[in-house]
Parts: structure tokens; C-alpha cells; sequence
């Protein structure tokens, strides 16, 4: 830029320079070429007019009674007398006595030139009679031609100025110019290295400020070197950069913001411009939609068959749509953006499947709560009605069994409702565990003595298998026996008469665990998954019988969770089923109060 414009400067003021020496030049050598002239002929005007009457009597009188030579000479005597005045130098302005007829060459103050005097337009009005004052600027030469007719013979009187002055005055002058041109050159030159210094380098300056500003570099603040145009815009510049500056770190903060709140956010988002192409689509739209995004991934492959492109670039708000991805609900908003030609399309994808599942549980549980409760209802209500009805007439062993009936569907109810309210409890989090350290053995052998008679009754081998020591474990005692009860009790329960139990426990990598291992019916591996589901039951007809609810290990696996422990099912090839739960031996870690027993 700098050499660009200093080149220019220059070129400048060299056209500048040449310009006006040419135009002074051909004024000044026009100028001294006419003055020459006028002068020339003013002069000779004056000399041969009125203002001189004795210079043109001289000559006439010269002339009178004179032969034709001795008449020139006469002439020619006179001429020389009055040189000075005449301006005739003998070299480029001379004088010459022509003869008045003929115009032939008599007498001069040069020699006749080579080939004879050429007559000229003056010289033939002279020898017509009249003076010949005549110019013509194209003419190498300067003529007055003056007739001499009082004598017998006419003469004529020519001056002849060969311009040679005015043409040697003028080449000078063109030396004069060039020379003052080359001067005004170097002048230039000088002028236009001082200019580019001044005007120039401040100026390179700020453009190289600007383009590293456009490369996005700021850092570096311009110097303000003078108080004039350059000095101002200067400071506009460094002005202008540092609030740029500031912008672009407001600009960039922003959106490493959101950028990080893509990245990380768990619903996903797609945007695409005017031209349908992906823009953004953030970790989670590709896990969500089950797909990778590539930059010439278009609207209509993914979203095209939900509303086509225009109709989401033109809504007011937004759109939804639901989609069903690898068994996962998606739920999608689609909007415009910044409706300008820049704008686009965002597609938001919301993952409602645990929603979904969290609603249908809980339809499912209203269903199963109702059809739980209207079952023993519907006996109670039943039973009631013909006792009422028969009052007197049924015998008191018929009445007393069917009160009997009664008085067990609504204890059965009061377990179905006693269950509910501790889930309950567990759900809304108003459960505490009441923590103490105890020994884990004795709370399996407690169990172990509970549901002894129990399986004596059911003609169990119920046996007990454990070390002599295991360690104390923090833990609501009262509820880590619900489990274990419930666990054993299970096994008596769909276990067949006369079946062989195993109740084990121990200890390892910071945990107490119990086993209860029966040979019973088993689960079927299709039921495994679900048996810790509230109300599942694999043959519910069988559960209602033995006074199950279908929530025992439902609370159990809650329980077991709040103490951070956990309780599973063991593989097994032979028939039957093993039950397993552990405890971490310090407790949960937090919450409850932890008592020494
Ligand atoms: P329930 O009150 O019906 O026993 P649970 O939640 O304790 O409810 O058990 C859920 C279901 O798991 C039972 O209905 C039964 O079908 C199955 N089950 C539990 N323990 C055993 C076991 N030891 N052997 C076979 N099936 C079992």
C-alpha cells in the first residue's frame, strides 16, 4: 500500500511538475517569439513612418540624379548611418538595396546570398509600389520591404532579420526549462519521500492495525503521532478496536456458554439453516435419534416426514411432534429462528420415556390398588349381606365362618393398606431408617427362630449355615428383618411341602450378605426381571391364597436401597430359587440416626 501510494504521490507530482514546465515553456518561447516580432516590426514601423522623417527623406533624397549604382550605394550609405537604429548587426538582421524593378540584389550590408535573394510577398508589394510590412508567423524570417521611387530609378529598401535571435533565445529558454523541470523533478521526488513519510507511514500504520484487527488481533493499540485527520482516525481506530474487543469476549463468553450447555444439556438440539443443512446437533440429538449428524445431513431426511421444512420456517411459534426411537419416547419442538435470511430451523428432542413409564406405573398401580382392595371388599360385602339377610335363620357355625371370612379379608386389607402407606412413605422420602450398629448373625437367626415352627409346619428341612463371628453392621434393624423375613417367608411359601431351605450368611469386602436358597417352584426366566415390580405376582391366584400382596420384595428392594445395600436373584441350575441381600457394614453413609444397641 505504501509503495502504491508513494508511487502515486509521486507520478503526481512529476505530471504536475511536467505539466506546468510544458505549459510555461511554450508560453514563455510563444511569448519572446511574438515580442521578438512586434518588436521587430514596430520598430521598422517607426523608422520608415512619419514619426522619422528625416531616416526616409535621406533615403529618397539619396537616390535623386543618381545612376542605378551609385544610387544603391547612396541608399546603402544611408542605411549605415542609421544601423543602430534599425537594430542591424550584420550577422542575423541586414540591410540590402534591391533593385526596385527587378528586386535583384544591388548592395547590403552582407554579401548577396548563395542563389540570389528570394523575393518574398514584401518585396513584390515593395516592388509594386507599396511598403511591405507583411509577417507570417509560419516564416523562418523577418522582412520590411520599403519602395525608394523620387529618382529615375526605384530601389527598394529590404531589412531581413533571420529570427536566429528569437530562435537562439528560445532554445535557451527550453534549456532553462528542462533544467528547472529536473530541478522541480528532484523537488517531487524529495516532496513525495517527505509526504509518504508524513502522510503515508501513519496511514500504513492503520492498515496494518486493521488487518490484523481483521484477523481478530487487538492487542495491539495504535500510537496517535499527530493531532491532524490521520491522528483522529487513529484514535477512532483504537477505539473502535477496543470496544470490538470487549464484544467479541462478551460474544465468545456467550457462546462457550452455550455451547457447554449444548454439549452437556440432556435434551438435544438440531439446527439447521435456510438451506436445510445441519448447522449444530449436539451430543445428545445423535444419541437420542440413535444417529451421527454430518454436515450435509438435511432437514427432510430427518425431520421431513414430521411437517415439511417451510411449514416449521414459516410458524409463528412453535411445532410438536412425538416420535417412537428404539423403544424410547421422544418428544419434538420445532421452531424458527431469526426469521431474516440467516434464520433457520432448531428442533428440540425431549426424552419423555421415563415420564411415560413413571405415568403408566402409576396407572398401573391405581389399577392394581383398586382391583387389590375391591376383591376382599367385594367377599366382605357379600358375606355381610347374607348374614344380614339370614339373621336368625343361618346356623351359628355357618355364621360364625362366614364373620370368620370376614374378619380375614379385612385383615388382608389392612396388609394390602399397611404395605401401601410404607411405600408410600418411601416415595415421598417421610421414611428415616432408624440406624443402630448390631450383630448381623443375630438378626439371620433371629429369622431363623421366627419362621422355624412355620416350616416345621410345612414339613421344611429348613437349615442354617453361617461362621461363628461376623461383624456389626449400622442399619435399621427393624426393617433389615421385614426383609429377611419376607425372603424367608417367601421360600416356605412357594416352596412344596417337605422342601429343603438353606438360610446362609457372611461376610466379604465390607458387606454382610444372606442367602435363602430353596428348591421350590422357582421363577420362570420371563417373570426374573419383574418379581421386584410392585404387585407382581407370578401366579397371583396362589400369592392371594398364602396372604401374599405382590409388595413384599418391593419394600424389600426399597429398603434395601435406602441402606445403599442391594437385593437380587442368584443363577442357579438346579430348581428353585435363591434370594440374595447385602448390606454394606458402616451404613448408608447419611441421613437417620444411628444408635449403639
Ligand atoms: P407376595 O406377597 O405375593 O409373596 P412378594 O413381593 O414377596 O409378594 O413376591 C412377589 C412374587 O415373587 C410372588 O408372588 C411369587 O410369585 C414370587 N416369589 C417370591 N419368592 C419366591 C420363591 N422363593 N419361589 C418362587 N416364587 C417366589
Amino acid at each position: 500500500m505504501r509503495r502504491s501510494l508513494h508511487l502515486k504521490l509521486m507520478l503526481i507530482m512529476i505530471l504536475l511538475i511536467v505539466s506546468l514546465m510544458v505549459v510555461v515553456g511554450a508560453f514563455l518561447m510563444n511569448s519572446v517569439t511574438r515580442y521578438y516580432i512586434s518588436d521587430f516590426y514596430s520598430r521598422m514601423a517607426s523608422a520608415f513612418g512619419q514619426d522619422n522623417v528625416d531616416f526616409v527623406r535621406d533615403l529618397q533624397t539619396a537616390t535623386e540624379g543618381e545612376r542605378r549604382s551609385d544610387g544603391a550605394a547612396m541608399i546603402e550609405t544611408v542605411l549605415a548611418a542609421y544601423g543602430g537604429m534599425l537594430g542591424v548587426d550584420g550577422r542575423d538582421r541586414n540591410y540590402f538595396v534591391l533593385d526596385g524593378v527587378t528586386g535583384q540584389y544591388l548592395a547590403g550590408s552582407a554579401p548577396e546570398p548563395e542563389g540570389g535573394m528570394s523575393v518574398t510577398p514584401n518585396i513584390t508589394t515593395a516592388i509594386l509600389g507599396q511598403p511591405g510590412y507583411a509577417s507570417s508567423a509560419a516564416a523562418d524570417y523577418m522582412d520590411v520591404a520599403v519602395p525608394i521611387t523620387r529618382g529615375e530609378q526605384p530601389y527598394i529598401v529590404y531589412i531581413l532579420d533571420n529570427r536566429v535571435t528569437a530562435q537562439s533565445l528560445n532554445r535557451e529558454m527550453f534549456t532553462l526549462i528542462i533544467e528547472a523541470s529536473m530541478l522541480g523533478l528532484i523537488i517531487s521526488i524529495l516532496l513525495s519521500v517527505l509526504l509518504s513519510k508524513t502522510m503515508v507511514s501513519p496511514l500504513q500504520r492503520l492498515t496494518d492495525g486493521l488487518e490484523k484487527a481483521a484477523e481478530g488481533d487487538f492487542s495491539k493499540k495504535l500510537e496517535v503521532t499527530s493531532n491532524d485527520e490521520i491522528g483522529q482516525l487513529t484514535d477512532s481506530f483504537n477505539a473502535m478496536a477496543k470496544r470490538l474487543q470487549t464484544t467479541i469476549a462478551e460474544v465468545e463468553n456467550e457462546r462457550n456458554k452455550l455451547d457447554t450447555l449444548f454439549l452437556h444439556m440432556a435434551d438435544g438440539v438440531v439446527a439447521f439453516d435456510r438451506q436445510r443443512k445441519v448447522i449444530h446437533a449436539n451430543p445428545a440429538a445423535a444419541q437420542l435419534l440413535g444417529l451421527g449428524f454430518g454436515p450435509q445431513d438435511r432437514y427432510d431426511r430427518l425431520f421431513g416426514g414430521l411437517f415439511p421444512f417451510s411449514q416449521v420456517a414459516e410458524a409463528d411459534s412453535h411445532l410438536s411432534a412425538q416420535l417412537t426411537v428404539a423403544g424410547r419416547y421422544l418428544e419434538l419442538l420445532l421452531a424458527p429462528f431469526a426469521r431474516a435470511n440467516q434464520g433457520g430451523v432448531l428442533v428440540l428432542i425431549h426424552d419423555v420415556t421415563e415420564q411415560r413409564t413413571a405415568e403408566q406405573t402409576r396407572k398401573d398401580f391405581v389399577a392394581n390398588v383398586s382391583h387389590e382392595l375391591r376383591t376382599p371388599l367385594t367377599n366382605i360385602k357379600s358375606y355381610a349381606e347374607t348374614l344380614a339377610d339370614g339373621v336368625g335363620d343361618l346356623p351359628t357355625a355357618t355364621a360364625q365362618r362366614f364373620l370368620g371370612v370376614i374378619l380375614n379379608e379385612s385383615d388382608r386389607m389392612i396388609h394390602i393398606l399397611q404395605d401401601l402407606l410404607t411405600l408410600s412413605k418411601f416415595d415421598s422420602g417421610r421414611s428415616e431408617l432408624r440406624l443402630t450398629s448390631f450383630p448381623f448373625i443375630r438378626a439371620v437367626d433371629d429369622t431363623y427362630q421366627a419362621v422355624l415352627m412355620e416350616a416345621q409346619n410345612h414339613r421344611h428341612d429348613l437349615r442354617l449355615s453361617m461362621p461363628p463371628y461376623l461383624p456389626f453392621v449400622v442399619a435399621d434393624r427393624e426393617r433389615v428383618m421385614q426383609v429377611m423375613m419376607n425372603i424367608v417367608s417367601n421360600a416356605i411359601k412357594y416352596t412344596p411341602d417337605g422342601g429343603r431351605i438353606v438360610i446362609s450368611a457372611g461376610a466379604s469386602a465390607g458387606k454382610v450378605w444372606m442367602e435363602v436358597d430353596d428348591n421350590g417352584i422357582g421363577i420362570p426366566a420371563s417373570d426374573r426381571e419383574h418379581i421386584f415390580e410392585r404387585f407382581y405376582r407370578v401366579d397371583k391366584a396362589r400369592s392371594r391364597q398364602s396372604g401374599g400382596t405382590g409388595l413384599g420384595l418391593a419394600i424389600a428392594q426399597e429398603i434395601m436401597a435406602q441402606h445403599k445395600g442391594q437385593i437380587f436373584l442368584v443363577d442357579k441350575d438346579e430348581p428353585g430359587l435363591t434370594v440374595r441381600m447385602e448390606l454394606p457394614i458402616g451404613g448408608p453413609g447419611r441421613g437417620g440416626s444411628c444408635e449403639e444397641e
